[in-house]
């Protein structure tokens, strides 16, 4: 969570508003801090940031806050901030530009399962054009093994295991997993948006 006191960066701010505003392509000069989004976003109180707040961070220049919150990570991109916002301003879009800029940027997230949650997810839809559950639990599953077992958290590897196990079984008793691999048909056009997003 960040400190409840903001600091300006007189230095960082001007740079810092015009590389989110770019990329996520919403214009955070507009917001005069009425929290209409802050009172319907389903995540602001466990994350201790709301939408409001982490456009402030950003506006006064706060880098290193704006990238490491807990609502870059648990943002569920339900829009409900931007369906209420009267200058229509999409944190969904902030949040994903600063998972972006917090991966370029090296920054260690404070919710590293989220974070790599999130990339076996984008992983495997660039690659077959949709969400594939077997492709990307495999890449997630094996990228935080490795990670972890790297930590001496044993326990932690086979208790996960285990779990993922018995909710496959569980899944596949109930006709709930899907085992094929669906691809569409434009590929390539798919990677041509990805190419195109990471460039922004
Ligand atoms: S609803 Fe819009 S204008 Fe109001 S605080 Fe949130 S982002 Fe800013
Ligand atoms: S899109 Fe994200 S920030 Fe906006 S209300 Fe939903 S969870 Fe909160």
């Amino acid at each position: 969570m960040s400190s409840s006191v903001f600091t300006y960066d007189a230095a960082t701010s001007k740079p810092l508003l015009d590389e989110v505003q770019k990329r996520s392509g919403q214009n955070l000069q507009a917001c005069y801090q009425c929290r209409r989004c802050a009172a319907g976003c389903p995540v602001g109180e466990e994350t201790g940031v709301t939408p409001d707040r982490l456009i402030r961070l950003i506006v006064v220049g706060d880098r290193e806050a704006a990238l490491n919150n807990l609502l870059v990570w648990k943002c569920v991109a339900c829009y409900t901030c931007g369906t209420r916002c009267p200058n229509s301003i999409q944190t969904a879009r902030i949040t994903e530009t600063l998972k972006q800029m917090a991966k370029k940027a090296h920054v260690t997230p404070l919710t590293p399962r989220i974070a790599d949650f999130h990339s076996a997810f984008m992983t495997s839809t660039r690659h077959l054009g949709r969400f594939n559950e077997i492709e990307a639990l495999t890449i997630y599953e094996t990228k935080t093994a490795i990670k972890e077992l790297s930590q001496g958290k044993v326990k932690a590897v086979i208790d996960e295991m285990v779990g993922q196990a018995r909710l496959a079984v569980d899944m596949m008793k109930k006709k709930r997993l899907h085992l094929g691999v669906d691809k569409v048909k434009a590929r390539s056009e798919v990677k041509a948006l990805y190419e195109k997003a990471k460039g922004r």
